[in-house]
């Protein structure tokens, strides 16, 4: 495709901060003011998170400048890749690197980025599909892989999903189970259970059910944990991990702080595992892709995704924040 062939114009929904006031807005811009980078994208679609949900309700810490492109995941097809790396027309994934926080991201039809921040989508799947996981499913499949390679077997244990219903948390449960493994889903909404359990948790317990921290080490109980929530949800579980169990630490939708000891890493060997889906090397992403195909086929995901538009995202972002976003959401941006 020639430059002259090019889109000239695109659609993105921008975050706008004038003074004290913050708003967004749809707009038609060209082709020009996109970032700098060396590969031009046509995005179809993209995904809503609990970070996007920050982004677009003006809230800090996550856009690091206005106005700005939100949406940290894109999928869609190459239009024109200046490092010759990937062919015009290929399609590809793009989450994190700083999309939608430091530049445009991908609620917008066109996106320039880097090449090398782009996975090509694993065959068999598409945009729909990839936009399902999104950051969310990759950052669970990323802390599904941590816990196996410090030990977690099939047959290990109870695997504790904290924050069930929401985006990461119902892709665990699904990865775990298509894995063998046998999840207990912490989740505050009782009315989701026949959902968890569908997905594949065996047990479903309300969150205020967690053993809360009363000591710096509880009664054993989890082979393993994915956390999404934080704050004291973190702290008991960490406490009442099993000898050599781990715990990937994903998220903080219910608080920031870890009041915690050192007595379950050095008395049980108890593994705190960081997760961080934004600056992942390559090759894992690569690898977490591949194993996102294979044990999250779009059949699995159906039951978790619904697919909205992008004049819908200001509302859903009020909903993320909420808790009141169930599994994932898929924003069809064309
Ligand atoms: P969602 O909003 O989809 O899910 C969060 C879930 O947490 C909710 O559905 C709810 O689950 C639970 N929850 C919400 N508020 C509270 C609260 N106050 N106390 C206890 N539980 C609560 O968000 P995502 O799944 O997209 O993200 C989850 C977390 O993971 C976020 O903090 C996000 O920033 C983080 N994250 C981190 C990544 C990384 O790279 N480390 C990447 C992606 C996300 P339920 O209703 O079942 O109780």
């Amino acid at each position: 495709m020639t430059s002259a062939e090019l889109p000239q114009t695109f659609q993105a929904l921008r975050a706008i901060r004038e003074g004290e006031t913050f708003r967004t807005e749809l707009q038609t811009l060209p082709t020009a003011s996109l970032p700098e980078g060396d590969t031009l994208i046509r995005v179809t679609h993209s995904s809503l998170n609990y970070k996007d949900g920050l982004a677009v309700s003006g809230k800090p810490g996550v856009l690091r400048s206005t106005p700005m492109t939100p949406g940290i995941d894109l999928a869609g097809t190459v239009l024109e890749d200046q490092t010759g790396r990937l062919p015009t027309g290929e399609a590809v994934i793009l989450t994190g690197w700083g999309i939608g926080e430091r530049q445009d991201g991908g609620y917008a039809t066109l996106a320039r980025v880097r090449s090398e921040w782009l996975v090509r989508s694993p065959a068999g799947t598409d945009a729909r599909w990839a936009m399902s996981v999104g950051t969310a499913g990759f950052t669970a499949m990323l802390a599904v892989m941590g816990l196996e390679e410090h030990g977690l077997t099939p047959g290990s244990g109870e695997v504790l999903v904290t924050g069930a219903a929401g985006g990461v948390g119902s892709a665990a449960i699904a990865l775990l189970a298509a894995a063998g493994h046998s999840v207990t889903a912490s989740t505050g909404r009782a009315e989701e259970e026949p959902y968890l359990t569908a997905l594949g948790a065996t047990t479903v317990i309300p969150r205020g059910d967690l053993p809360a921290l009363r000591r710096p080490l509880e009664k054993e109980r989890w082979a393993g944990v994915v956390d999404t929530v934080g704050g004291e949800t973190l702290a008991g579980a960490y406490a009442s991990t099993r000898l050599h169990g781990s715990l990937a630490v994903c998220g903080l939708a219910g608080g920031s702080d870890l009041k915690a000891s050192v007595f379950p890493l050095i008395l049980r060997g108890v593994n705190l595992l960081g997760i961080d889906s934004v600056s992942c090397p390559t090759p894992r992403r690569e690898a977490a892709w591949q194993r996102l195909a294979r044990d999250l086929p779009m059949s699995r995901l159906e039951a978790m995704t619904q697919v909205r538009g992008l004049s819908e995202v200001p509302a859903l972002a009020e909903q993320i924040l909420a808790g009141q976003v169930r599994g994932r959401t898929v924003i069809d941006v064309q």
